[in-house]
């Protein structure tokens, strides 16, 4: 059996359904990741960019990183989580953040 991770951006619109298990897990703390999830680090989980369907409306935003390698972000125009991103360099492999995954069932509403 092939398990099925689904991911979603806060207003639930966008979202990733990852088939099989990730080939990378990785934290970063590098400023973009900070910038990106306003925490102290970032952290993602990295699928076979075929293993991963995408559904919704979503806007692509280029960063070129200080190595000149250019990644691309898929973010909701609705409420401006960024579902997945793919690196120049891993090709192949979406990233997934960790966070997008939490399952609503077991959701705690920490903030209202
Ligand atoms: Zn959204
Ligand atoms: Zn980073």
């Amino acid at each position: 059996m092939t398990i099925a991770r689904h991911a979603h951006c806060r207003c639930g619109q966008l979202t990733a359904t990852c088939f099989g298990a990730p080939v990378r897990v990785s934290a970063c703390h590098c400023r973009a990741c900070q910038r990106r999830t306003g925490g102290p680090f970032s952290a993602q989980a990295r699928f076979p960019i075929d293993k991963v369907t995408i559904a919704g409306a979503f806007r692509v935003w280029e960063r070129v990183a200080e190595s000149g390698r250019h990644a691309w972000y898929r973010w909701c125009g609705e409420c401006g989580g960024t579902i997945a991103y793919t690196n120049e360099g891993l090709d192949g492999l979406i990233a997934i953040p960790i966070g997008a995954f939490a399952d609503d069932a077991n959701d705690v509403e920490l903030h209202p």
